[in-house]
């Protein structure tokens, strides 16, 4: 018997078991494959502030971003590689953007021209790039490691929890609450209002002597070099029939575009996974509801019914966290803190992140009646 079970070993479900751990809990993680098998395990990792005009979803990424700058460098020293970053932009177009992101930027950033990043070909800076000295990378692996240190881990369990008198359990093993954070994968409860999607991508590991001091974000990421090792990763749009061989050598050709002293790399690893998202892009994190039960007691409900309302009838002990997009480590440190807090204390999660705004959607446009 547990406090919690967390089913999914990613980051986000790593991070809740974490701080719950934090506070006492008796956990247990579970996943039907390993500790970060799915996009975590295939992620850059980058920290990496959101640029943007200002509104809500940039304002919750970088609070993130520097909850998350300080959570790793305390908690997972030894996996924080602090190198800063450049994000350059792709073209003309997005040249432009960036002169009018840089005036809704609230994290301290500095221009970087030709002289800041030789390492860079001549045509891949078209104009000056944005550069964030604090921004970081970390291992997946060593980061979950040291953050699961002291949480009980099970792998092959393809978790389909239930619940009986009043008691969740999966397999075995028994809960007073379950955390849901299986990724992009099916969720393993009922829960229709959210369709939650996946995008893959790919991260190849490559050995390489350039000198490549820090990251560089365009439309690919080429990180650092740590210890003669350089990570090249990319998500690709959602209709790339290409052969994974076909994307591989095409990141790394347009790696060496970039920085053409990578052209002595020699490939040591190829990582591949799906991140999941929702169509608003931001996480998910929260009580999960009882549709049925929340239809009989609001049928549709009147815009005056918010995320977090007390009117929702909850699934008793069920949470989620995740969707965190292409930023997964940056949401997960500070998401993951506000699931415990809110598993713990009672606390209401930020009402944007909430699973409830998919709930009253769905209730909204009565799909549930029709369904
Ligand atoms: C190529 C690539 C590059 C990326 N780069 C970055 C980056 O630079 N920075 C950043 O912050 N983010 C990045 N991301 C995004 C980031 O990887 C994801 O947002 C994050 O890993 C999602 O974590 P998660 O825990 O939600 O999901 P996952 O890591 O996918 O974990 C879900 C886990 O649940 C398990 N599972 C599923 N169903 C069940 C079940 N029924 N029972 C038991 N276990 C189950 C799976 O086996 C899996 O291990 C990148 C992603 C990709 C693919």
């Amino acid at each position: 018997m547990f406090d919690t079970i967390v089913i999914g070993a990613g980051i986000a479900g790593v991070s809740v078991a974490y701080w719950l751990k934090e506070e006492g809990q008796s956990v247990l993680l579970v996943d039907k494959k390993g500790l970060l098998a799915g996009a975590s395990g295939a992620a850059g990792a980058f920290l990496s502030p959101r640029l943007g005009k200002g509104g809500e979803l940039q304002r919750i990424t970088n609070e993130a971003y520097l909850f998350a700058l300080e959570f790793y460098k305390k908690n997972t020293p030894h996996s924080f590689f602090q190198k800063g970053l450049a994000r350059v932009p792709k073209d003309d177009e997005d040249a432009k953007r960036f002169h009018e992101y840089r005036r809704h930027l609230k994290i301290p950033f500095k221009l970087c021209g030709r002289e800041d990043l030789p390492f860079l070909s001549k045509e891949s800076l078209i104009d000056e790039a944005i550069c964030f000295e604090e921004a970081a990378f970390v291992d997946p692996m060593g980061a979950a490691k040291s953050l699961s240190d002291g949480v009980q881990t099970i792998f092959g369990i393809d978790a389909k929890p239930t619940r009986e008198s009043g008691v969740w359990r999966v397999g075995k093993f028994k809960a007073k609450n379950i955390v849901i954070s299986t990724g992009a994968e099916r969720l393993p409860i009922e829960a229709p209002y959210l369709e939650i999607s996946g995008l893959w991508g790919e991260r190849v590991d490559i050995k390489t002597s350039a000198k490549i001091p820090m990251t560089i974000h365009k439309r690919i990421s080429v990180s650092a070099n740590v210890e003669g090792v350089v990570r090249v990763g990319a998500t690709h749009v959602r209709d790339d029939e290409r052969s994974e061989i076909e994307r591989v050598n095409s990141l790394i050709v347009d790696a060496i575009g970039m920085v053409p002293a990578l052209k002595d790399q020699t490939l040591l690893r190829i990582y591949a996974g799906r991140r999941s998202s929702v169509s608003d892009h931001f996480p998910v994190v929260g009580a999960l509801a009882d549709l049925h039960r929340t239809y009989k007691t609001l049928g549709v409900p009147s815009k005056n019914v918010k995320p977090e309302s007390s009117e929702i009838d909850r699934i008793e002990g069920c949470f989620i966290a995740g969707c965190y997009g292409g930023r997964g480590f940056v949401f997960a440190p500070l998401m993951g803190k506000a699931l415990a807090n809110k598993i713990l204390k009672g606390e209401a999660v930020n009402p944007l992140a909430s699973p409830d705004r998919y709930l009253l959607r769905y209730l909204r446009k009565n799909r549930f009646k029709s369904a």
